[in-house]
Formats: C-alpha cells, structure tokens, sequence
C-alpha cells in the first residue's frame, strides 16, 4: 500500500485524518459482542475519504488498485459484528454524502447507498404515497447501502420475509476494483453477489428496494402473563393475512424494564408483545388480542415526527441495545426457531435454559413461513458459556447464526457460494474490498495479526 500515492491520486476529494475522526469512524457496534470487543477494539484506518459522487467513488476505486490501499466502505456504522471495522488499515469510504432519491416507479425505488433509512421512508410517504417495505430498527441512522450490504431484515420482516428474499431488493449499482474499476449493475438474483457481503464485493452506488402502498400506522403494546401467551399472539397475528401489520416482538418482562420511555406501558412482570399494524387492521388486530386475552397498555398512531422514540426501536437489535445500556456485561445470539412446532420449542428452550437467558422473539416469515427469530440475551461468562448456550438452542432444532465474527460465512446468514467467490476475482482481484471479511480469500493485502481462530472458535448451524 502506497498511502501518499493513494492520497495524491484522490486529487480535490476530501480526505479526513484527525486521531479522533480515525478512531470514531473505524469502530461500528462490535462491542455488542465481547469476543469482538476483544479482537477488534483496537482496529482503526489511515484515513477517511468522502466521496461527493459516482465518478468520486470511481476516482477512489482506481487510486486504490493503483497502490493496492484496502478500502472499507462505511455507512451509518450500526453494523454489529464489525463488518466495518478496517482489519488491514487503508481508507474508509464514507458514503454519507452520496445520498438522495434517484427514482419512483410503482413497486420500487432507486436511491443512492449513503441515504438515511428513515429519511427516504418518509420522502417516499409524504411525496409518493409509498414506503419501504423492510427496514432496519436502526433507520434513522442506517443507511440503504450499509444495511444491503450488512443488514439481514428487521421492520417489515413479518410482512415481507428476510432483506435476502427475492424481490425485497430488486437491483444494485457496485463500483468494481478491478484493474479498469467499472460500474456493475445487478438485477433479479445477480443483486446476492454484493448483498450482505459486508462490502467485500464492491462499493454499492446505488440501491433498487421494493416498496409497497403507504398506510397509517398504529402502535400497540400487549401485556401477558407468561411466555406461551406472548408467543401464541404473536404468531396468531404474523399468520393473520388480512391484518397488515410490520412488526410484533415479543419481549421478557425484565427485558421491558430497560424501555425507559415507555416503561408506562409496560407492566411489572408480563410479558409483552410490541406491534405495528396498519390503522385499518386495528380492529381486527384488538379482536384478535380479545381472543388471546390480552391486556392491551398502549394504542396509539404512529407519529415520526422528532421527539420520542418510534417504537420500533425497542425492537431487533434495539432490545439488545437497552439491556446493553443498563448492564455492560450481557450478550445476545441470534437464532432461528423451527415454523413447525414453534410454541413448543419456546416452551422446551425456556426449561432448558432457565434464568440464564431473557428471551426476546421478532415474529418473521423466514424461506415463506411465519416463525420467530430469537435475539436472547444473557450476562456474558465466558467462550465456553457461549458455546454451551448454541449448543443448548441448536439440540432442540433452533439454528444459530454467529453473531460474534467479522467472518462472512462463519456469519452464516447467507450462502456465500462459488459465484459470490467468481464475482470476488473478477471485480476485487487484489482483495482490496473490506479484506479479511471473506473467509478462505487469499491474495489480499497482508492482515494485521488477529485471532482469526477465535471467530471460528463458535460452530454454529448458520441460517442457510
Ligand atoms: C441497535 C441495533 C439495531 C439493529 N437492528 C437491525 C435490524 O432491525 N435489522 C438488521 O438487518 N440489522 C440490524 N442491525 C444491524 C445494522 O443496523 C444494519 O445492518 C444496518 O442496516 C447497517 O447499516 P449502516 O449504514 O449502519 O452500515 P455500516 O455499519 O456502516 O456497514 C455495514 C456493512 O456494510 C458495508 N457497507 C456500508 N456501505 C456500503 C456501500 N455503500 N457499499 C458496500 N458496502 C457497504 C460496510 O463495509 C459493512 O461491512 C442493528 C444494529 C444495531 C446496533
């Protein structure tokens, strides 16, 4: 790596290099996870570029196969398992200024990879009458690019199925470092050679989502008297087809304690269900809360506008995030319960793991059924408590997704097969793209040592 070259070539775009700016920039959430907090903290790039638009991003590509500088692409950096933390130096690309709408059409929008998640939604409802039909719980600071290339699902999810499920993102535009960086457009499944691929595969320009009609929507939260109770809800209601709704999570009772906003609502000891549904499902969906005997504490319409918290972020990661806020020392898994006994598999996991564990659910459709995925958090121990509580889930059929690597298939959330691996070589034949991300890549720049071994340490199923 030639970094004075590197910088030369950049010609007028800016560059950022302050201590402080390097050392923030570089760190996304990996201390969700103390392995990673361990292994990465101490990880940080030589400097910051900000490219203003494509031929920027093209101008980057080439300054850096030119003088073989890893480059790390950045969004809003809510990524959590590192993803983009720089493991080899080099420059981080910071995309939050190649943002903005580029266009409509019915059923889906284009808009560049830096655009803020929440800000497009609402852009998309106030001035087209349509909305995302997934985003993240992180939205308001997420980005369209960061959370294709490292996001999974979230908001929506119960309604559309999982970020990689055909149709959801529809099309991707990606800056190549070959050795002529060139502009690739994916379309139909091309898009899974760069999507969720923590940006090993390319600079994303430009994103292509699905979208569907805008509706109001209501915030509810349900209160119950145990864990079968919640989990029976909120699975009644992600099969209920006519009710359209974007999220139901099913939370712990001590989970609920740390939502200090709306702790209000949530009672001592219940366990609680928080969903959003469409205003003209409502009805249908207080019915549907009757019949389940369920208490509901709030009913109230959703309001974006800046002040309190959309509710949607006590939910997905943000659980983890409030535990995490009020005990540094907990931890979480990402799993994946079986749609074919689901009920009685929450009910065996909770015996078998006893008081170690504060479940939390986000009912889904995963590969077309309606089931939910468990993001469970506990006070961290040690490896071996890990290792213990994967073991404990995947002995009842539940598979675990890794949350605690950098390492793209030890992640296990998506098939990285032959062609992800034939895209690499022709587009990124220097292993530039974000490197040491892509496990069993070889011909990259050389790696800072890290304890590789340790992100392999946890065998887990993988979602795949
Ligand atoms: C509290 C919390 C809640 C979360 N909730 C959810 C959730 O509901 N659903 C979900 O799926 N995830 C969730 N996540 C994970 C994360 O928020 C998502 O993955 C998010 O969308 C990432 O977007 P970002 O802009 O912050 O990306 P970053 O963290 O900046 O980047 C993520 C990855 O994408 C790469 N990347 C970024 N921009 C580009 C680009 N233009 N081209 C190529 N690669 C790029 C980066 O190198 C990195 O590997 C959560 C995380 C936290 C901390």
């Amino acid at each position: 790596m030639n970094l004075a070259r590197f910088r030369e070539l950049l010609g007028d775009i800016p560059i950022v290099d302050d201590p402080v700016a390097l050392k923030i920039k570089s760190r996304d959430f990996y201390w969700f996870s103390p392995i990673l907090r361990e292994e990465l903290g101490a990880l940080e790039s030589d400097l910051i570029v900000v490219p203003r638009d494509e031929s920027d991003v093209l101008t980057i590509a080439r300054a850096a196969v030119a003088t073989k500088t890893p480059v790390t692409p950045r969004g809003g950096g809510t990524g959590n398992y590192g993803q983009a933390i720089p493991l080899a130096g080099g420059a981080l690309v910071d995309f939050s200024r190649i943002e903005g709408l580029k266009f409509v059409a019915p059923g889906r929008v284009r808009a560049l990879a830096g655009t803020r998640i929440a800000s497009l939604d609402r852009q998309l409802r106030d001035a087209h009458g349509v909305e995302l039909r997934l985003h993240p719980s992180t939205a308001r600071t997420a980005t369209l690019g960061g959370y294709v290339a490292g996001g999974s699902g979230g908001i929506g999810s119960i309604q559309y199925g999982m970020l990689r499920d055909r149709g959801n993102v529809a099309g991707l535009r990606v800056v190549t470092l070959s050795d002529e960086p060139t502009i690739v457009d994916l379309e139909g499944d091309e898009v899974q050679q760069a999507m969720h691929a923590y940006g090993t595969n390319g600079l994303i320009i430009s994103v292509d989502m699905a979208t569907t009609q805008a509706v109001p929507w209501r915030e509810m939260i349900f209160a119950f008297p145990d864990t079968l109770a919640a989990t029976r809800f909120g699975l009644a209601l992600a099969a209920s087809d006519g009710l359209v709704k974007k999220l139901a999570t099913i939370a712990h009772p001590d989970l609920a304690k740390n939502f200090k906003p709306i702790r209000e609502f949530c009672p001592t000891g219940k366990w609680l269900v928080l969903a959003i549904v469409a205003e003209y499902s409502h009805l249908g969906v207080q019915a549907l809360a009757t019949e389940h005997g369920a208490e509901i504490m709030l009913d109230r319409q959703a309001d974006e506008s800046p002040g309190e918290p959309p509710l949607y972020e006590y939910s997905w990661g943000h659980t983890t995030l409030h535990a995490l806020r009020a005990d540094k020392s907990v931890t979480y898994l990402q799993s994946m319960l079986p749609a074919a006994n689901t009920l009685d598999i929450v009910a065996k996991l909770e015996s078998a793991t006893g008081t170690e564990i504060l479940h939390h659910y986000e009912c889904v459709r995963f590969d077309g059924r309606v089931t939910v995925q468990g993001i469970p958090v506990f006070r961290y121990t040690d490896r071996d408590q890990l290792d213990r509580l994967v073991k404990a889930h995947e002995a009842l059929g539940i598979r675990i997704a890794n949350a605690h690597t950098w390492l793209l298939q030890n992640g296990g959330m998506k098939k990285i097969d032959d062609a992800q691996f034939a895209f690499r070589r022709q587009h990124d034949p220097y292993g530039l793209c974000n490197p040491g991300k892509m496990a069993g890549w070889h011909g990259g720049p050389a790696l800072k040592p890290l304890g590789n071994e340790a992100a392999a340490d946890l065998e887990t199923t993988g979602w795949v």
